[in-house]
């Protein structure tokens, strides 16, 4: 169990990566406390892992990441429910297609707003209890797009970028303070989730696999469980050593 007695929140979790990562933990032996702004989608998560563990592993609530109130109140919760919290996962994230001249000041913030200030609220506020819990580990799910721009994707790249700087500003104030709570992103490519699934509705599926898969060395789509075992990783112990890191989850795209 390579994250026994670990106590994990996940935002995003009613499908995509963050249902993915949180049945990795809950399968590792962590505890998860799993939200979305989908509350009967992330509930179905959650009951699955609990029907596959044959006892409460997981618990779920309805969060919009957005509101800074409710993070508050739902970190609580998940405190409560699980007696502590020594993993964060920021994983609610959303695209939006648009060059800069297209782009509307509105979907710019938007955009920000859930993909970059819900992560700083997450970690502000769930620091404090991080710190009760040492070891701890946040990680953030950034992007491919953090370092090589999608075309027509400009507030997301954006975003992403931002995502990756903050997440090495939080891994380097804790540990000037000598907090140990570390904190990492991690940067898939391109996985056939809720995100993507617009690329395949425009393009085709053929087309769409091509178009995906043409800057990736490893000639495939990543898997939802691909960028589960890196977060496994940096949730467990076996990262002690690993903060301010981007661990790139995108089969190579980045070195070409
Ligand atoms: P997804 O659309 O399947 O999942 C995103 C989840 O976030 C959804 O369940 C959605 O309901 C939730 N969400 C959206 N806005 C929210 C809000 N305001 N508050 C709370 N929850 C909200 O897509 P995914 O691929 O699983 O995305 C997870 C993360 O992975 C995102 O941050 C995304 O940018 C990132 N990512 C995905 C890919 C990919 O190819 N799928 C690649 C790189 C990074």
């Amino acid at each position: 169990h390579r994250v026994a007695g670990k106590k994990a929140f996940i935002t995003g979790a009613a499908g995509g990566l963050g249902a993915a990562i949180a049945r990795m933990l809950a399968r590792h032996g962590a505890l998860v406390f799993l939200t979305d702004i989908d509350e009967a989608g992330v509930r179905a998560v959650g009951e699955a892992i609990n029907a596959e563990h044959g006892r409460t592993v997981a618990w779920t609530a309805q969060q919009n990441v957005r509101d800074e109130e409710r993070w508050q109140s739902v970190l609580a919760e998940a405190d409560a429910a699980m007696g502590g919290l020594s993993v964060l996962v920021n994983n609610a994230g959303i695209g939006a297609l648009g060059g800069v001249e297209s782009l509307t000041p509105k979907e710019w913030a938007r955009v920000m707003g859930v993909n970059v200030d819900a992560v700083y609220l997450g970690c502000k506020y769930a620091l404090p209890l991080l710190k009760q819990h040492q070891p701890a580990s946040i990680i953030n799910i950034s992007s491919l797009a953090a370092f090589k721009v999608f075309p027509d994707y400009t507030v997301y790249n954006a975003s992403k970028a931002a995502v990756a700087s903050l997440t090495k500003s939080v891994a380097v104030d804790c540990a000037s303070q000598q907090v140990d709570v570390r904190c990492n992103s991690i940067h898939p490519a391109f996985i056939r989730t809720g995100i993507v699934e617009p690329f395949f509705e425009q393009l085709g599926e053929q087309e769409a696999v091509r178009k995906l898969t043409r800057g990736i060395p490893l000639k495939r789509l990543g898997e939802v469980d691909d960028v589960a075992y890196a977060a496994l990783y940096l949730a467990s112990d076996e990262s002690r050593y690993i903060t301010a890191a981007e661990l790139r989850v995108d089969g190579g795209a980045s070195a070409v």
